[in-house]
């Protein structure tokens, strides 16, 4: 039978060498005749595999000195949370983009602790495009941005030019192009969209911005608890750190990140450019916001659905239907996503037309 083409927006494609060596080590990891998933983590065995990760995380996206890597558990939407108990003050302001129902949530935790601005929205189109010329107060604890819209399909191209610190949900496009850690206080991402499997969340933090809020911070939720403990506080998502480190060695092996990122753009032309062209098509995000992780376009004829449905699903398409608050399809295409998979849903398009 042909292959799958997974196009799933999260939990999302991973590379079939990493299931492989993930399933092995589920059944006898390191020649010890024991599962990964039954070893202590304070073992040698799994503690060179937390270093391992953190390591190549910090290779991988040149992360400076000053800077820590730590694996959580409780997703992305945990971070809502932690980052503003860590750096929101009782007297400051925590400014926001909102671009999106991630972003949204985001801000929604934030005020449970304290003052929140937004200083731009997107929301009165949908979301479909990122807001710009917007002024960032000097004053502000912090900027919270995210980079890419999974649900919309928008990305930022440019980062804001930022006077505070900068913090930035990188769920959707971490390891996906070339970043510059430096640019950024905070950086976080749920693991399960271009990292790993569900489970394991990666922060990124300079050191010297926490400490400086006043109120007593749960253990759980304390950055600089974990940073001490190195990940370790409380029994970490072996399996979604393990597999994590597979990935990530596997993206070291197929080039680093600028060797994605090509292939990355290569995706992203290829299906842009069907939806142009094609007249049953239409993109529905603003062209220069465009994400190279997640096309979202609709027929330009509702009554058609149906028909481009069974199309892909003949094809062993997976996973192309939209967001239910966007409707329409949404391709993702995570750094584990071939682009000859992009080529025959390209196809399948073009075919569609005939
Ligand atoms: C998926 C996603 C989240 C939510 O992640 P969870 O791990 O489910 O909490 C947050 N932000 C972005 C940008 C996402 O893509």
């Amino acid at each position: 039978m042909s292959k799958v083409h997974n196009f799933s927006a999260g939990p999302c494609i991973l590379p079939k060498e990493v299931l492989t060596k993930a399933s092995e080590a589920v059944i006898n990891f390191n020649n010890l005749d024991l599962s990964l998933i039954e070893i202590s983590h304070r073992s040698k065995d799994f503690v060179e595999v937390m270093d391992w990760a953190t390591s190549l995380v910090k290779e991988l996206l040149n992360v400076p000195e000053g800077y820590s890597v730590i694996f959580l558990q409780g997703g992305a939407s945990t971070q809502f949370l932690m980052v503003a108990y860590n750096l929101l003050t009782e007297n400051g302001t925590g400014a926001y983009l909102n671009t999106g129902t991630w972003a949204s949530k985001a801000i929604k935790e934030a005020e449970i602790l304290g003052t929140v601005k937004v200083l731009a929205s997107s929301e009165d189109k949908n979301f479909n495009y990122i807001p710009k010329g917007y002024s960032i107060p000097l004053d502000a604890d912090y900027l919270h941005i995210t980079s890419n819209n999974t649900i919309f399909g928008t990305q930022v191209k440019e980062f804001p030019e930022c006077p505070v610190t900068l913090v930035c949900d990188m769920s959707s496009d971490i390891f996906s192009r070339k970043i510059n850690v430096s640019d950024f206080g905070l950086i976080y991402a749920g693991a399960q969209k271009n990292m790993g499997p569900a489970g394991a969340t990666m922060v990124i933090i300079k050191d010297e911005i926490l400490g400086k809020v006043g109120r007593a911070i749960p253990s759980m939720l304390n950055y600089q608890i974990h940073i001490k403990k190195e990940s370790m506080y409380n029994t970490p998502p072996v399996f979604a750190v393990y597999v994590s480190m597979l990935t990530l060695e596997w993206l070291k092996d197929v080039g680093g990140v600028e060797a994605i990122q090509k292939v990355n753009n290569a995706k992203a032309e290829l299906i842009y450019g069907e939806i142009d062209r094609n007249p049953l098509f239409r993109g529905i995000v603003a062209e220069e916001d465009r994400s190279t992780m997640n096309a979202t376009f609709v027929l330009e004829d509702e009554s058609m659905n149906d028909a481009f449905n069974q199309a892909l699903s003949d094809a062993r398409i997976n996973g192309l239907k939209g967001h239910r608050s966007v409707g329409g399809f949404r391709a993702s295409m995570y750094n584990a996503l071939p682009l000859e998979s992009v080529q025959v849903l390209v196809d399948v398009m073009s075919n569609f037309r005939q």
